[in-house]
């Protein structure tokens, strides 16, 4: 009988031994495709002040800017349905329908990128956006290492200023441009569009969240790139069957180097649920390039100064065939 156990444990100690070694080989793919990340992301910045590289000495217009995000956003629903302007925010085909993506640990952040292109077809439109379409290039997350911070923007209502633990950003720009790059460059107002979502926690899993998680576990190590699974970003927006939403509208900025200006914002007042077992994920699942878990990326709310318009828009969301 003690042969069979300890044989039997022999054999757990094999089983996990293959597991492992399985593992190493999938990080160190992982690893390989490292050299094929946009160097544009090795930028050395960080959201730490107490070192050198945090927010108080990022370059360019991060010092000076008059334009900057994140804000604090005043939003009391009720003032807000009273005075929005209405609008529509129109998606196309390729928004709403699942697509292929690769998600990246740059070190600040876990990114995704959709694997096909789809630059003539992934687009937002609508009168919230002027009528001018807009290409779809990534979307990254902000979160903090407790629930009462984390996101960039705040809400203030009633003189309380909320913070969320997690918001999402939804990069875009105008297809006027031939790439994000190009469309940065012309420092052209309105050239560059986020989506801002923020999350709340709830009892229940987001299942939009549910494939980037899946994929996360891959990219554990700062610089790693890994494939998805299928990705909706339509549900990723406006979650359940929203048809209306608040949107809080104003021109900021890129809220990591250069924090370049005219950036069009449109922040969703109302946020999206996500479990608190998703929450612990990316609060474990992934490193900063100190090994340590990557938490607290958000930059600290930035002064709005007098003249800033910040617009409340009651938006509709329509899909459109293309
Ligand atoms: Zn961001």
């Amino acid at each position: 009988m003690k042969f069979f156990i300890s044989s039997c444990t022999s054999l757990l100690w094999v089983v996990f031994l293959v597991s492992c070694m399985a593992d190493e080989e999938s990080s160190e793919e992982a690893v390989e495709e490292e050299d094929a990340l946009n160097a544009d992301d090795s930028k050395e910045f960080c959201y730490d002040d107490s070192k050198g590289c945090g927010p108080r000495n990022w370059p360019g217009s991060c010092q000076g800017g008059q334009y900057q995000s994140p804000i604090n956003l005043p939003y009391d629903p009720r003032d807000h349905r009273r005075n929005a302007r209405l609008a529509d925010l129109s998606q196309s085909n390729n928004y709403f329908n699942e697509q292929r993506f690769n998600l990246t640990n740059n070190g600040h952040t876990v990114q995704v990128s959709l694997q096909d292109d789809l630059t003539s077809t992934c687009l937002l439109d609508g009168s919230l956006l002027n009528n001018q379409p807009y290409v779809f290039s990534q979307l990254h997350f902000h979160w903090g290492s407790s629930d009462d911070r984390g996101s960039e923007h705040t809400l203030t209502n009633g003189g309380y200023n909320y913070a969320f633990p997690m918001e999402a950003h939804l990069v875009h720009y105008s297809a006027e441009f031939n790439s994000f790059t190009e469309a940065l460059n012309s420092n052209k107002y309105g050239a560059i569009a986020v989506v801002g979502v923020f999350f709340e926690p709830a009892d229940r899993d987001n299942n939009a969240l549910t494939p980037i998680i899946n994929a996360m576990r891959n990219v554990r190590n700062p610089k790693t790139k890994t494939g998805g699974s299928r990705l909706n970003l339509s549900w990723f927006l406006f979650q359940s069957d929203q048809k209306d939403v608040d949107i809080i509208q104003y021109y900021g900025s890129l809220t990591t180097p250069n924090c370049n200006e005219g950036v069009l914002w449109n922040v969703v007042a109302f946020p999206a649920p996500i479990s608190y077992r998703q929450m612990r994920s990316f609060r474990t699942m992934v490193l900063d390039s100190e090994g340590k878990n990557l938490v607290n990326n958000y930059r600290p709310i930035q002064p709005t100064n007098s003249n800033r318009k910040i617009y409340a828009v009651r938006s509709s969301v329509k899909r459109r065939q293309n």
